[in-house]
């Protein structure tokens, strides 16, 4: 078991949360464009890299997604972050 820290919550177990995405991927646009191959990509497609990673969470007990930092290979969480625009 690993205890994440929500930056509005604070610390909980990891069964409270949910990877949503990889940070910084661009949203293709204009969506009456995009095609059906570029939403899949764009959707599902991540680059699962191992080491630093910047992603972004749902703590499903309060709704907020934010921004973890962590290493996909040790599993250490370096930083957590509200998303810009949110205050926790
Ligand atoms: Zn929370």
């Amino acid at each position: 078991m690993q205890i994440f820290t929500c930056p509005f919550c604070g610390p909980r177990d990891e069964t409270e949360f949910h990877f949503a995405a990889e940070a910084g991927k661009k949203r293709p646009i204009p969506a009456e464009t995009v095609t059906d191959d570029e939403w899949a990509e764009y959707l599902y497609m991540n680059s699962a890299s191992r080491g630093k990673a910047q992603e972004v969470w749902l703590h499903v007990t309060c709704g907020e997604f934010f921004l973890m930092t962590r290493d996909t290979v040790t599993r250490d969480v370096t930083a957590v972050t509200s998303l810009p625009g949110r205050n926790a």
